[in-house]
């Protein structure tokens, strides 16, 4: 076979130049262009008009009955904790590998958050630690669909009802997935999800969340508006002293453009996101099977789907390549290929950081993870080594099927894999590990 690149050989592909529709997205066309410019000229940015018809068409897509939009997934996400009526001293159960925003403005709220440990194959929520987790004040499980995989509703749903748990569902990176034939977003009691534009589901900056309770819905609403926190909308006797103020001190509007964006979107979502899954699961289908990688992609037998698919990746296992360091891995990658492969294709375990740990957001002299509370729940996080110990390496986000570009890159996977022995003598090599906090994913 071929020398490795990384030795002087010839690569198997130069990145830079496959053909661009391989990895465009969002799409946009002039129909979204015509939306926006409408929104513009008739200077409704700021207006509920047009947000209100995107929510109406949303929560019907969601098979939801309410939908409510706001600024951004981070204030969707902090608003559906408050919709449950998670509050001080309340303790919410979330997987430690996600994004910050799934569970960082609990804070805010006076809420503990309790790190659940992963699935090293499926990066979501472990339903087998949700009873360590557990303490007389659990009041919510934060789910993620993480990466488009959905999580095991089935499990978890039947544990937040032993134990009288509200369900938030994280949908942001699987808006449009299944789980078991159902859609995911249909299974918590509030499900909130990121709009912005780097999701599958792209329409610059916002949010949305969307519950079938009619109590959820209005706390929504009463949260992040005040005009639309009004007699019309709001009939809860709790809420009603205090109308047209909103209730999180935040203005969480939408902004127009993004939801007009959103209208047009919504028409193509579901058949573009079908050519998403094609294009990586023919690729997947092309490396399943190496030693030391494992597809991170849902058995799609029972109904389930990737969704979007929104960042796929392996899961690396050095021991099946002899120990081969992983930042060695993916520099051979990189040099087949021109792809900026990159490690943690992903998120940080989140109690690894600070501001989980010490940052005292609130000035009461504790950090704000346990100021409310009656435990040090930072004890637990020594529970989540195996979480830390995950290395996922992104695999590229493939939006078109285009088989004998693709095959390539597969092409690039099973080399490095046959020379991996060869790649044993190099020194450790840190490469473009990313930021820490930031989302680590490549850009082209
Ligand atoms: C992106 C993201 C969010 C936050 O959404 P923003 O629109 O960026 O505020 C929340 N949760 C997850 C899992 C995300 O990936």
């Amino acid at each position: 076979m071929e020398k490795l690149a990384l030795f002087g050989g010839n690569p198997v592909l130069n990145h830079a130049a496959m053909p661009e529709e391989l990895f465009r997205w969002p799409i946009f066309t002039e129909e979204d262009e015509a939306a926006v410019l409408e929104v513009f000229r008739a200077n409704k940015m700021s207006g509920n008009d047009i947000t209100k018809e995107f929510e109406k068409e949303f929560a019907a897509w969601q098979q939801r009955k309410y939908a409510v939009a706001c600024c951004n997934g981070t204030m969707s996400i902090y608003a559906a904790m408050f919709a449950v009526g998670l509050k001080a001293e309340d303790e919410l159960i979330c997987p430690t590998k996600t994004y910050w925003a799934s569970c960082l403005s609990a804070q805010n709220l006076g809420v503990s958050v309790v790190f659940a440990n992963v699935d090293p194959d499926t990066l979501c929520l472990d339903p087998d630690d949700l009873e360590r987790c557990l303490s007389p004040r659990t009041k919510a499980i934060m789910a993620i669909h993480y990466k488009g995989y959905p999580c095991d509703m089935d499990r978890i749903m039947a544990f937040a009802k032993a134990h009288g748990l509200k369900v938030i569902e994280d949908v942001s990176h699987a808006q449009g997935g299944h789980y078991k034939g159902k859609m995911t977003g249909t299974f918590g009691d509030v499900a909130a999800m990121s709009l912005m534009s780097g999701k599958s589901f792209a329409c610059g900056e916002l949010g949305i969340a969307v519950t079938d309770d009619r109590r959820c819905y209005e706390r929504l609403l009463a949260f992040l508006h005040y005009e639309r926190n009004t007699e019309d909308e709001i009939h809860e006797p709790d809420l009603l002293p205090y109308l047209h103020l909103p209730l999180s001190g935040f203005k969480g509007r939408a902004n127009q453009i993004c939801t007009a964006v959103g209208r047009v979107q919504l028409k193509y979502y579901d058949e573009r996101i079908k050519e998403i899954r094609r294009a990586n699961n023919f690729f997947f289908n092309l490396i399943e099977g190496l030693p030391g990688l494992r597809c991170h992609r849902v058995d799609e037998a029972d109904g389930s789907d990737m969704a979007g698919w929104y960042i796929p990746c392996v899961v690396y296992h050095a021991e099946e390549l002899g120990g081969l360091d992983p930042e060695v891995f993916i520099k051979a990658l990189t040099a087949e290929t021109g792809f900026p492969f990159h490690l943690l294709g992903g998120n940080f375990p989140l109690h690894t950081h600070p501001v989980f740990q010490t940052y005292d957001a609130l000035g009461l002299g504790k950090p704000s993870r346990i100021a409310f509370a009656d435990r040090d729940v930072r004890e637990a996080d020594k529970e989540l080594k195996r979480s830390e110990n995950i290395v996922v390496i992104e695999t590229p986000y493939f939006r078109r099927l285009l088989p004998a570009e693709i095959t390539r890159y597969a092409d690039a996977f099973k080399k490095v894999v046959a020379h991996a022995n060869e790649l044993l003598t190099l020194e450790h090599a840190p490469t473009n590990t990313g930021e820490a906090g930031q989302w680590h994913a490549a850009v082209r």
